[in-house]
């Protein structure tokens, strides 16, 4: 790297150090931008046929679920989470991905259109040339391959910037599609930081396309660079503060599991977690018990042992933040039923935390918390329940637990979301669009929708007799 400069990467069951990596910079965005596109300019990405792409990224996916292992170790490592869920869930998701658009490859194409006069006009779907992609930590590799599946798919090249806080499994990966065949210039993984190497890639003069996931915050910076600087178009999936909605039909204990999935999973460390609870007031008391005594069962410690559901937060400003937020929640006058405190005295464990008498303005239920706990509010009819849950500058997803057809279908088109999930949470599977509304970010991921990201749209016309002159 420019300077020769690491920085340290952490492990979160203990806070100590696992390695240092390399610390790219403004200097090495440039290197791994003008490899890009000399890749894409002169290279043989694009003028590969697409079918030859395609086979790249299929042996690179097998190659990927061969190293599972040592992947999902990497990514529990690094980040806290469960390494069965990192194993069983998370990498297959990955190599699914890549699978899923290295079948799209080879059937990108145009569309002909009848043109008023006598024109023949047809489209052709072209990549837009260098990609920057930029992943936050909570789900390192699935978010990567969100991304990279679909910009390499297209033809595109890429210059991709990892969180600080995860850096490995991204680096490891990369070395696999080396393997696998992929030209040199045409992946290029700098590990770094937001406001050094981030930035460097947003508002670089010859980066085409940017794709971002993180926190609006950081969205909002990240629009503003690439406009102020080649005006490239950006795609945005930000942040969240999804509502699940259980009505007064649900099966409580079903409901009661749903939620406390769709809340807790990945240490609650999800963009669309199910973080506002709403419960019909019929079933509230009910709920809450049950939620309370779910959240009590809740398996929680080292990632690495058979059986845990919950592993460690992040970093020590992540696990800082959400005990200031149970901390205000206690103070603001809600129930705190169970948790509240870290568990242990080592490492970023906190105790999965169940709040009641939750209020609308109180901040558990208007931030994005990031962390195992859970809101619940009551509600007493639907026409409220629509109005409350929309009442959020985001609007990435929501959950709607009901056996009633027609109470579906009234939240499913009230709800200003991307995502509503009926009776199920956090179905990803590659052919289902993901984004968000509002401030929840543009544009989507994943599905033939995440395909129209990375392509420009380029239209030839031409007469259909030959000109006179
Ligand atoms: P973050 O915004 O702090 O960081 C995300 C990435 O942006 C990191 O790689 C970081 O280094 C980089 N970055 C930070 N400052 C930058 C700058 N000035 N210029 C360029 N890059 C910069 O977010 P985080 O804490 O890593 O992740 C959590 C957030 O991500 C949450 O808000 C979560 O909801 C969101 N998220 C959204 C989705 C989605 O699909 N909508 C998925 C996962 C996470």
């Amino acid at each position: 790297m420019a300077l020769g400069k690491t920085f340290p990467t952490y492990d979160p069951r203990t806070g100590e150090e696992i390695a240092h990596v390399a610390e790219g910079d403004a200097e090495d965005i440039d290197r791994a931008v003008a490899a890009a596109r000399k890749a894409f300019d002169e290279g043989p990405w694009p003028k590969m046929t697409a079918y030859e792409r395609s086979r790249i990224m299929l042996r690179f996916a097998d190659l990927l679920e061969k190293h599972t292992e040592e992947v999902a170790t990497l990514e529990t490592w690094d980040n806290g989470k469960p390494y069965e869920q990192a194993a069983n869930i998370e990498i297959p998701k990955v190599v699914r991905m890549f699978r899923y658009y290295a079948g799209w490859a080879d059937k990108i194409h145009g569309l002909t259109m009848p043109a008023d006069g006598e024109y023949h006009v047809q489209t052709l779907h072209e990549p837009y040339g260098v990609t920057g992609l930029i992943i936050p930590w909570n789900f390192p590799l699935l978010l990567y391959s969100w991304k990279v599946g679909p910009a390499l798919a297209c033809g595109n090249t890429v210059v991709l910037k990892t969180s600080e806080q995860t850096p490995l499994s991204a680096l490891y990966v990369s070395k696999l599609f080396h393997e696998a065949g992929l030209p040199p210039g045409v992946l290029n993984v700098i590990s770094g930081f937001g406001p050094t190497a981030g930035a460097a890639l947003c508002s670089h003069m010859n980066v085409d396309k940017l794709s971002f996931t993180g926190s609006s915050a950081t969205g909002k910076v990240v629009l503003g660079m690439a406009s102020s600087s080649n005006l490239k178009p950006v795609t945005l999936e930000l942040g969240g503060k999804s509502p699940f909605i259980v009505c007064k039909d649900a099966d409580v204990d079903k409901a009661v599991d749903l939620a406390h999935f769709a809340l807790f999973f990945n240490q609650g460390q999800c963009c669309c977690a199910g973080s506002r609870t709403f419960v019909h007031e019929s079933v509230y008391d009910e709920f809450v018990e049950k939620a309370k005594a779910r959240a009590l069962k809740r398996a929680v410690g080292d990632p690495f042992k058979k059986g845990t559901e919950q592993g460690p937060q992040i970093d020590n400003a992540q696990f800082q933040k959400i005990l200031k937020y149970i901390r205000s929640g206690i103070e603001g006058g809600a129930t705190l039923e169970t948790g509240g405190e870290q568990l242990g005295s080592r490492g970023y464990y906190i105790k999965p935390t169940v709040f009641s008498n939750v209020k609308d303005d109180m901040l558990i239920a208007t931030d994005e918390i990031f962390g195992p706990v859970q809101s619940i509010l009551k509600f007493k009819d639907l026409d409220e329940v629509i109005q409350r849950a929309n009442a959020t500058s985001y609007g990435l997803a929501a959950g709607v637990f009901t056996q009633s057809l027609e109470t579906a279908n009234t939240l499913t088109r009230a709800l200003r979301v991307g995502t509503v999930w009926i009776n199920c949470y956090d179905i990803f599977d590659a052919a289902i669009p993901f984004g968000g509304f509002k401030m929840s970010g543009h544009g989507r991921e994943k599905g033939i929708y995440g395909l129209s990201s990375y392509l420009q749209i380029k239209a030839v016309v031409s007469p259909l007799k030959n000109p006179a002159w």
